[in-house]
């Protein structure tokens, strides 16, 4: 008998990149170049619950108030509860569909984000008008599995919107162009500003104090930012710069096409 190789399908973790602009001189990012994977990310993190956020962060948030809101539920008793296994589920693990969740909980990208719910149906032969939620369950007329798939129609413009996303291979922004995230998080498509545009706003006085400097980043720095957005108007500077300290490889950036910088 030939073996059979064996693939084992350990989903890779999915990794997102960054290119930061450092200045050397204040010790901030000045913004980073992102593609349309980060800008998903970060704009999907404005569609997650925030029982949901709590679950993952709450107890290291500086400002602790939700945490202890989210705690009191957990303690309260189930006697005050007009439904306490539902709601408990409902508020403390509330489900969430964003792009986020491909880097927080490693998930395909296919699989979040997709708004079709789907029911199921009687599968006797009379097959009756209930809906189930849940698969399988009898019938309440003929006790025949509710197993047939059924599938909500959407309204027009959710409809048009999903294919839309489908098309543009899932998240929020389209991949034609590269985005520049702001430290504060702020994403702006990356041609807003021009070079020139860039170092006024920011006050940059001596190009030769800036670097550039690619970071990949996964689930962990992925929290990171999701509770330094919560606390902080320099996310990109508290959640990396701190990671430098180990020495990441640097390179001089080269802004404008005009590389001949004076290099020592
Ligand atoms: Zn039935």
């Amino acid at each position: 008998m030939a073996s059979v190789a064996r693939t084992e399908e350990v989903p890779a973790a999915t990794k997102l990149e960054l290119k930061l602009l450092v200045d050397q001189t204040t010790n901030r990012v000045l913004f980073a170049e992102a593609s349309k994977d980060v800008a998903d990310f970060l704009l999907g993190l404005l569609s997650l619950p925030l029982g949901y956020i709590t679950r993952l962060v709450g107890n290291q948030l500086l400002s602790n108030s939700i945490a202890s809101l989210y705690a009191s539920l957990e303690s309260l008793p189930d006697t005050y509860l007009v439904a306490p296994a539902f709601d408990r589920a409902a508020l403390l693990e509330p489900n969430a569909s964003s792009s986020s969740l491909v880097l927080l909980e490693n998930k395909p990208k296919s699989s979040v984000g997709k708004k079709v719910k789907v029911y199921y149906g009687c599968s006797g032969s009379r097959a009756h008008t209930y809906l189930s939620e849940v698969a399988r369950l009898p019938c309440p007329s003929c006790r025949y599995a509710m197993s047939i798939e059924q599938k909500v129609l959407q309204g027009k413009e959710e409809a048009s919107a999903e294919k839309a996303r489908e098309e543009a291979g899932g998240g929020y922004v389209k991949g034609v162009v590269n985005y520049m995230v702001m430290d504060d998080l702020a994403v702006v498509p990356a041609s807003t500003f021009s070079a020139i545009e860039l170092f006024n706003r920011f006050q940059v006085k001596d190009v030769t104090s800036l670097y550039a400097s690619v970071v990949e980043f996964g689930m962990e720095e992925g929290l990171e930012l999701l509770k330094a957005s919560l606390q902080s108007k320099t996310v990109l500077t508290d959640v990396f710069l701190p990671k430098f300290e180990g020495g990441i490889s640097i390179e001089l950036v080269e802004l404008g096409g005009d590389a001949s910088t004076t290099n020592g």
